[in-house]
């Protein structure tokens, strides 16, 4: 059972304001829900679509996320999960809390935030 909730279109507003540009900003957001600077970021290249990347946002501490597909003119950031085939990323994404919970690992051990390749 997961307990993963959206944050609200409000919520996900205010964090957008604060998020560093992709590949800039190391420090993790404040969250509107919570209160607590736990708001992480993770992207990547989709999958299924060229000129497009898919977004996350999640607040570790109160379990809300936002997730969405973006259109990109370049690529150029790292991703810690690259080694992933589309398969196995469909699995990891379909559950919440086993896919927060590897974000917030990678956050840990530095592979998050993502750098410029
Ligand atoms: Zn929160």
């Amino acid at each position: 059972m997961s307990n993963w909730r959206n944050f609200t279109f409000e919520q996900t507003e205010a964090i957008f304001q604060e998020l560093p540009q992709l590949g800039g900003g190391t420090d993790a957001v404040a969250c509107p829900s919570c209160g607590q600077k736990t708001v992480h970021w993770y992207s990547f290249l989709n999958p299924w679509r060229s000129m497009s990347c898919i977004y996350y946002i999640w607040c570790s501490a109160c379990r809300h996320y936002y997730g969405q597909t973006l259109a990109i003119s370049e690529w150029n950031l790292t991703d810690p999960l690259k080694r992933l085939s589309k398969e196995e990323r469909v699995v990891l994404e379909s559950d919440p809390d086993r896919f927060f919970h590897t974000l917030d690992k990678l956050w840990l051990s530095g592979e998050l935030p993502q750098s410029e390749a």
